[in-house]
């Protein structure tokens, strides 16, 4: 009887976010295959969980995914974790949870902490819809093309990105999304330095640059989507058409609207029928 791989996420700083059935999994599992042993064993030793540990790390992944799951097969409970968070976001695990899966072994949720919703229920941008992103090219050229890419998205984006990176990538989504695009800052999340602030690309720039403690640590943007942009519009256009409203037929109402601001008359009537119609 094959046996069941428990994904098992960990916390992302502040030890007491270790939940208590991620703490029986480790405890009751054969083995736990972790992304860095070294990191994981102080984890352990902390909440007293005697597990072997193994290692399945990006560079090994690959190679060890037929040993761990022969072991599977042979029936001994596994667990896998990350060295912090929810394991395969912007971590390794997909290619064993696959291979497990492929060969019928049940694979398990154990949840808990993830930096990114973490960040997102906590910033105020709108979380209804949403985007992971994790990490940006390193290259500026590919970062830039990346965002460009994405400029016109309009759910919510979340980004993970490194301390020494964080000036350089803000003032390239202020350049490509705009100076005024919300953004929510999540910094140290759960840790003694936690930071989180809601402003404009913009705003974030000057920010980061007058306090260097705030390229420190970890850190996760979450960016406003281009609908908050388009909402803003559609604003204007409605404020401008009730007005015009109040003194011109639809049709001349939505006629100078389009002249005035440059969408479509078609676009402009139907707005103006639906706001008659109120
Ligand atoms: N698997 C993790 C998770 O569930 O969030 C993410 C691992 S990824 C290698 C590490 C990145 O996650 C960091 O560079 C940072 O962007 C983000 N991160 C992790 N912990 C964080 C924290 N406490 N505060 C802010 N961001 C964090």
């Amino acid at each position: 009887m094959s046996a069941q791989l428990f994904v098992v996420a960990t916390p992302i700083g502040h030890l007491d976010d270790m939940t208590f059935r991620a703490i029986e999994t480790l405890k009751s599992v054969s083995i736990i295959a972790a992304e860095d042993t070294r990191t994981s064993a102080q984890l352990l030793k902390h909440f007293n969980i005697s597990t072997p540990l193994t290692a399945c790390h990006d560079h090994n992944e690959s190679n060890k995914i037929d040993v761990l799951v022969q072991r599977l097969l042979k029936g001994e409970n596994m667990a896998l974790i990350s060295d912090a968070g929810t394991p395969l976001i912007s971590d390794p695990g997909f290619k064993l949870v696959r291979a497990a899966q492929e060969h019928g072994i049940r694979v398990i949720p154990v949840p808990g902490a993830c930096a990114a919703i973490a960040a997102l229920s906590t910033v105020g941008l709108p979380s209804d819809r949403f985007s992971f992103e994790g990490f940006l090219s390193s290259k500026a050229s590919q970062r830039l093309l990346q965002l460009e890419k994405l400029k016109d998205e309009t759910q919510t984006l979340i980004f993970y990105e490194a301390p020494h990176r964080i000036l350089e990538c803000v003032k390239n989504m202020a350049d490509v999304f705009g100076a005024d695009r919300p953004v929510g800052f999540a910094r140290e999340i759960t840790k003694t330095f936690e930071t989180i602030r809601k402003m404009t690309l913009g705003e974030l720039v000057k920010f980061i640059e007058s306090d260097h403690n705030q390229q420190k640590g970890e850190i996760v943007l979450v960016v406003g989507g281009a609908t908050q942009e388009k909402d803003m519009e559609q604003e204007k256009l409605d404020q401008l058409l009730t007005r015009l409203l109040q003194d011109l037929s639809v049709k001349a109402a939505s006629q100078l609207a389009a002249d005035l601001t440059g969408i479509k008359k078609k676009v402009a009537y139907q707005r103006a029928l639906e706001l008659t119609a109120k």
